[in-house]
């Protein structure tokens, strides 16, 4: 992309991103567009607007999903754009209320949640040791605060496969929201805290079933200057080469199958381009028919809780994962499988009951052959 994006997009363009954009879709809002959101960068950058009120509003109803840049025939980072921005929000104290809170609440306890930082790994009841160049699990704030099943899952897997596996002492928040949501500099003290952290555990490979744990450990963190020495993979990367090597058999879900449909969470598809591992993980399952929804893959929706959308806009957030929810109901599956624990929050949130909602860690360790 060589022209500015204000050009691309203010004359170049025939502006295809609009259909596709999960929150300008909700709202039907001009700005809450993808080029609608290029355009108050744009002035806010020559300081032709001021980055309060409605405004601030604008540049946060986005769940940096990345759709609106598949559509985008110059490829315009939307997402990253509104990073940029958010950035200098929230330096200048004009973020919503919500995404200022975070910061405080990180900085205190290290998860945006505000929950105990001492009670992070409560779930685990002393499992994870450690142990020189074992397999490390980052457990990763949603997980550790909401939602256990899946870090009892991961255990469960892990000792499957590893025997032992280690926890990072002292594990902070990875940063991904706080990145999303333009705390930067926090972020970066994160990155650097963990990659220590990590690095002191003695283990070669760091397994996280977040999304955004995953992204964050392995892009952003070589990006700020804190490139981890050990290898980061996602749990559905970990799991398909357990599969593939013998070290871990599935067995037959159901008396007859079941139908399952994969949601892509956006920072591990679009964002890290990991589309294979959990559909593949998932149809190893014997009995187990994958079905797709109409938007998967590169295509897929967000479900609504990305970006800070499900901190600042709530009902946004919500008609958001209830269309997401109708479009795996539409499928005839009976579960639908995520690869993150953020996302399975908000589709489980939203469900009320039309469908099952998994984690690609909890539909595995129903099926372990032991
Ligand atoms: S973001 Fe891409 S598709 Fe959308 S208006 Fe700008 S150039 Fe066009
Ligand atoms: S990143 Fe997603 S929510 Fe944000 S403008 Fe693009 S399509 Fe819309």
């Amino acid at each position: 992309m060589s022209a500015d994006p204000i050009v691309l997009c203010g004359i170049e363009c025939m502006k295809m991103c609009r259909f596709v954009c999960v929150a300008a879709n909700q709202l039907k809002l001009e700005t809450v567009t993808p080029y609608g959101k290029c355009f108050l960068a744009y002035y806010l950058r020559k300081e032709a607007i001021t980055g309060r009120g409605r405004v601030a509003e604008a540049m946060y109803q986005c769940a940096t999903c990345g759709l609106c840049k598949e559509w985008c025939l110059p490829k315009v980072d939307i997402p990253e754009i509104v990073k940029e921005v958010r950035a200098k929000l929230v330096k200048d104290g004009n973020a919503p209320e919500p995404t200022l809170e975070i910061g405080k609440k990180t900085k205190s306890e290290k998860n945006p949640y505000g929950e105990p930082h001492e009670k992070r790994f409560a779930a685990l009841n002393k499992k994870g040791k450690s142990k020189m160049g074992s397999v490390a699990y980052f457990v990763g704030c949603t997980s550790a605060y909401r939602q256990l099943n899946i870090v009892n899952a991961m255990a469960k897997i892990l000792e499957h496969t590893e025997g032992e596996f280690t926890l990072i002492d002292d594990e902070w928040c990875c940063g991904a929201p706080l990145l999303s949501t333009g705390h930067i500099e926090l972020a970066s003290e994160h990155a650097e805290h963990n990659k220590k952290a990590i690095e002191d555990s003695g283990c070669s490979v760091v397994v996280t079933s977040c999304a955004g744990c995953y992204m964050a450990l392995s892009r952003y963190y070589p990006k700020m200057g804190f490139p981890l020495k050990v290898e980061v993979v996602h749990l559905s990367q970990y799991l398909w080469s357990a599969i593939s090597e013998g070290k871990l058999k599935l067995k037959k879900s159901g008396k007859g199958g079941v139908k399952v449909t994969y949601h892509d969470p956006c920072h591990l598809g679009r964002h890290m381009g990991v589309y294979d591992e959990p559909r593949s993980v998932l149809s190893s399952i014997p009995g187990v028919q994958l079905v797709e929804m109409d938007w998967n893959r590169r295509n897929s929706k967000c479900c609504g809780s990305g970006g800070g959308l499900q901190l600042n806009f709530q009902e946004l957030a919500r008609r958001i994962g209830i269309e997401r929810i109708s479009e795996a109901v539409a499928t005839g599956a009976e579960f639908l499988v995520t690869a993150c624990p953020f996302c399975k929050n908000q589709l489980e949130s939203v469900a009320e009951g039309k469908i099952r909602v998994y984690d690609l860690a909890e539909i595995v360790v129903e099926h372990l052959k032991v």
